[in-house]
């Protein structure tokens, strides 16, 4: 698809957002050509925009914030991923509170609103970043790599010391349909032994077993989709981040151990 696309019509989510833990509602509306992504805080006297962008970048302790002037959205990266992955090049968000809902803590409820709502394709033709050589963002032993390739593909690994989760490699060419089926169902995962030091930070006040994955070192605290569901929930945070190059990408993304701001980072060094 070389020209740019658009929602069919809006489509309206409502529910608590995972760390606040205040219910909103989310609006994703059409959007004129060349306009990108952008969120609107629809609760705030001062009406403005905040670009989906890696510039606008905050904060990515254990979610991605957006910030523009004294306007932020938080945990933007379920929603986005879904938008980078079905090709939607402009679109409003619109949303009445500080953060987008987490819901089922996957991306498949708006890639089935995606799929339902269906796309129009608009006049300008969409600009694509084709990678020509390698790039690398790193901490230690976690990175982020890009490599040339003819499709837009993502291969991730993590590493977790919990034997149910353990080492696990996931590969695939990023395209609606594979995003759809393989992808988006997999939700938010986190330890057992975790969750209270998150609490005691102000963290997750809106987690529960229906809109995440949990674990112990007993076992799953709740059935996964898949064994490997932590991986592929990894790769739709890095489709989240990656969708603030504001680009649609021909490479291939390899990553492991990698977090928020490792992801962000390859956006924001992809931007320049
Ligand atoms: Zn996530």
């Amino acid at each position: 698809m070389l020209q740019q696309q658009t929602l069919a019509q809006a489509v309206t989510f409502e529910g608590p957002g995972l760390h606040y833990g205040k219910s909103c509602h989310l609006t994703l509306a059409p959007a004129p050509q060349g306009y990108g992504k952008q969120f609107c805080r629809l609760d705030q006297s001062e009406q403005g925009f905040i670009p989906a962008l890696a510039e606008y970048g905050h904060q990515t302790l254990l979610s991605t914030e957006l910030r523009s002037g004294s306007q932020s959205v938080r945990t933007v990266e379920h929603l986005l991923a879904a938008l980078y992955a079905f090709g939607v090049d402009n679109c409003r968000i619109e949303l009445d509170g500080p953060e987008v809902p987490i819901l089922d803590g996957s991306s498949k409820p708006y890639a089935e609103a995606l799929l339902k709502t269906g796309l129009v394709t608009q006049d300008q033709l969409r600009k694509t970043i084709k990678i020509k050589t390698p790039l690398t963002v790193s901490e230690e032993d976690r990175f982020v790599a890009v490599f040339p390739d003819n499709v837009f593909r993502i291969t991730y690994g993590i590493d977790f010391p919990v034997p149910e989760i353990g080492v696990q490699w996931f590969s695939l060419i990023v395209t609606p349909e594979t995003f759809t089926e393989e992808i988006s169902p997999a939700r938010t995962f986190t330890l057992l032994e975790q969750i209270e030091v998150l609490r005691e930070k102000g963290l997750i006040q809106g987690g529960s077993l229906d809109c995440a994955l949990v674990c112990s070192k007993a076992g799953w605290v709740n059935t996964p989709l898949w064994p490997d569901e932590p991986v592929r929930h990894k790769i739709l945070d890095l489709l989240g981040d990656l969708s603030l190059i504001g680009f649609p990408v021909v490479g291939h993304f390899v990553a492991y151990k990698a977090g928020h701001d490792l992801h962000r980072r390859m956006a924001q060094k992809l931007r320049e």
